[in-house]
This record gives structure tokens, C-alpha cells and sequence, in this order.
């Protein structure tokens, strides 16, 4: 029998000063003052369920990037045509390999699920797919890995399938970027309705101040009842300057209405806008609103993004920087924006720590989850179902 103990642990959804017993793998007791005095103390440093980082594209993970910022649509095209270089017969093994930096980077900030944006279709074909097959493979005891794919016109009898294998977590999409919003999102709710699957979208990242997509997707969520299953990424143009203080709050208003969440990318929004006068999404409105909002990494060190670590800490350092969130209260609300938040959005319903459930967690060198962002980087050691995780060193 392997049994471990840690004393003097500040455990997230626990109050006061907590021991915590690991009996083979599985957190057998949380309780105030466990009997014996055997045990590492652990001076009131946090205990965290691993970091959810609900919006990342490992496919594009890595791809080499010219040095010039060039916005969404041009870095998209580069991405691709990295992609077309590519032999057919070796995609597979090529998004394999760097979305494996990616994620073994993910593990060593902390991170335990990853939900990843699919690219589909066109030189690609369902490459990504299968590479993610072979990932979630690899790393079924450590990663949960989650997809969230478009069904690509030209597509829908592949992705019909690929919903049966239970391949597709989440229906992804890129209204603001069709033709016509008002019909992609109309298919969008129609292919959710039919395969009883939940929605995270890219809604926007524009700089223009044009809500009219996000409105409607906002109506399209209590009209077909799918409030609590609608997950709107970016959102930019809710803070373009030009939209009037009064869209705004109704904007927001109906959000909370619709029971949607909001995920803000505020990495990959600061630099594909570097050129233009505006900020993410309004984080702070949607927070004091009551919308769920969490923080994730979108893209990482390719051509919509340079920089990037899979480090949830350091990118809810930087969202809390860029909005203003300072203090224990709102520090710990960002905190929320990379556990139970997109946990949340994720639809994980066993998240957090709790006895019985098998040793997964962070300890973080950080008495309070506000100290944990503001001294960032203070992953002491990982627990991945039940077992100490060794992590190779950063790249
Ligand atoms: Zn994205």
C-alpha cells in the first residue's frame, strides 16, 4: 500500500487550512487534522485541481512563423500553406509531434484537460482527427484532451461519422467569418440539435464594433433551449471602440439571459490586433455581470501567435494585467477563470477535489490563488490520476 500525507494545505473549495491522504493513487481523506504527525507540511501553500485550458488549436501548434505580425485571416493562410507543404502521408506524425511539445508543456504548468479547435478539411483532411486519436491514446492517464471540430461543408458525412465513433466533443464554428452568419449559425444549432452535442465558437475577432453575430447567437441559444451549452470565444468586438455603452449592457444582459460562457483568448487578441486601438473582450463587465468567463490559450508559438507556453498562470497574469483585476477578490475570480470556469464550459462534472475521487491536483508555491498569478510559474508538483507526474523541462 503507497500512502501518502500532506499537512497544512490550502485546498480550492475547502476553507481553512486542510491534510489531505493519498492512499494508491485515490484521495482517500480531506479533513482538518488528520491523526499522526507523519506527513510533509505543506505551510498553507495551495492545492488546486489541475488548470483547464478550454480553447487551444494543438494542430497548429508550432507551426514556424515569419517575424512580421500580419492579422487573423493572413496568419491563417500561412498556417495553411505550412500545411500544403506537407506529404499527405506524413500530416499525421507531423501534428503529432508538435502538438506533443505542446501538451507536455501543458502538463508541467499544471494543466490537465485540454479542449483543442480541429482544423478540417481542404490539404488536411481529417489529419488532425487522427493525430488527436493517437494523442488521446498516449495520454489517457495524464491529459483529458477534448475536440471541438466544424463541420465543414462538403464534410457532414465524415463528421456524422466521426460523432458515432465519439471522436467529437464539441461542434466548433467560425460564423463571423461566413458569408452569412445568420444561416451558418442557424446550421451550426441545427447540427447540435441533431447529435445532442454543445457549442464553442469562435464568434469574433474583429475590430469592428458589430455585435449584430453574438446577438443572434445569443436568441439562437434560448429559442432551441440549448442555454448552459454555448461556449463564445473571443468576442472582440463586445469592446470595440464605437458600440454604445447602452449595446453593451444589453449585450450582456441577454448573455446572462442565454446562459452562455465566454472564453477570452487575451494573448492571441493582443498581438493579431496589435494595429488597431482596442482591447479583448470587456472581461471585467462580463465578470461583474455574472457570466462565466475563462481565460485559455488559443493559439501557441505558430503564425496567429508567436509566444505561448501552455501556461494557464501566466495567461491569467496577463488578462488580469490588461483588465485591471487586482486584488484578493478579483484575483481569485480570475483564478476561477482557469479551474472551475472552463471545468465548467468543458462540461466536467467531477471536477475539484473531493474524497474518493482519484489524486489529481497542482501544489502551488503560493499561499492563496492570488498570490499563486501574481508570482506566476509555482507548479511545485502534479498529481495525474492518482500517480506523481515526472514533466520534461520546458522548451
Ligand atoms: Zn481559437
Amino acid at each position: 500500500m503507497a500512502r501518502t500525507v500532506f499537512r497544512n494545505a490550502n485546498v480550492i473549495g475547502y476553507t481553512g487550512r486542510q491534510d489531505l491522504e493519498i492512499v494508491d493513487g485515490v484521495l482517500v481523506r480531506i479533513a482538518p487534522t488528520l491523526p499522526g504527525t507523519e506527513g510533509t507540511d505543506l505551510k498553507g501553500r495551495v492545492v488546486s485541481p489541475r488548470f483547464v485550458d478550454s480553447h487551444m488549436h494543438l494542430d497548429k501548434a508550432m507551426v514556424p512563423c515569419d517575424e512580421d505580425p500580419c492579422g487573423l485571416l493572413e496568419a491563417i493562410r500561412r498556417s495553411m500553406t505550412y500545411f500544403d507543404a506537407i506529404p499527405a502521408d506524413r500530416l499525421v506524425e507531423n501534428i503529432t509531434q508538435r502538438s506533443d511539445r505542446l501538451i507536455q508543456m501543458a502538463l508541467r504548468a499544471g494543466t490537465g484537460t485540454i479542449k483543442t479547435n480541429l482544423t478540417i478539411g481542404g490539404a488536411l483532411g481529417w489529419a488532425s482527427m487522427e493525430s488527436l486519436c493517437l494523442l488521446r491514446e498516449r495520454y489517457r492517464r495524464t491529459m483529458r484532451l477534448l475536440s471541438a471540430v466544424p463541420c465543414e461543408v462538403g464534410e457532414e458525412e465524415e463528421f456524422d461519422r466521426r460523432v458515432k465513433a465519439g471522436q467529437i466533443d464539441f461542434i466548433a464554428g467560425y460564423p463571423s467569418l461566413a458569408r452569412d452568419f445568420r444561416r451558418e449559425l442557424d446550421r451550426i444549432f441545427a447540427l447540435a440539435l441533431k447529435y445532442d452535442l454543445p457549442i464553442d465558437l469562435h464568434v469574433d475577432e474583429s475590430d469592428q464594433p458589430n455585435i449584430d453575430c453574438f446577438l443572434y447567437l445569443l436568441e439562437k441559444t434560448i429559442q432551441t433551449g440549448l442555454s448552459g451549452r454555448v461556449t463564445c470565444g473571443h468576442l472582440t468586438a463586445l469592446s470595440a471602440p464605437g458600440l454604445s455603452e447602452d449595446e453593451v449592457k444589453r449585450a450582456i444582459e441577454l448573455a446572462v439571459r442565454a446562459e452562455v460562457s465566454v472564453t477570452t483568448l487575451t494573448s492571441c487578441n493582443l498581438y493579431l490586433m496589435s494595429d488597431a486601438r482596442r482591447d479583448p473582450t470587456c472581461v471585467k463587465r462580463l465578470m461583474e455581470a455574472g457570466v462565466p468567463v475563462s481565460i485559455a490559450s488559443d493559439n501557441a508559438r505558430d503564425p496567429l501567435r508567436p509566444y505561448g507556453n501552455a501556461d494557464l498562470l501566466q495567461e491569467a497574469l496577463l488578462t488580469a494585467q490588461v483588465h485591471k483585476l487586482a486584488g484578493e477578490n478579483q484575483l481569485t475570480q480570475v483564478f476561477r477563470m482557469i479551474t472551475e470556469n472552463p471545468a465548467a464550459n468543458c462540461l466536467i462534472s467531477d471536477y475539484g477535489l473531493r474524497e474518493g475521487c482519484r489524486a489529481d491536483f497542482v501544489l502551488l508555491d503560493a499561499q492563496s490563488p492570488a498570490q499563486a498569478i501574481l508570482r506566476g510559474g509555482g507548479v511545485l508538483l502534479r498529481y495525474a490520476d492518482g500517480s506523481l507526474l515526472e514533466t520534461e523541462q520546458p522548451f
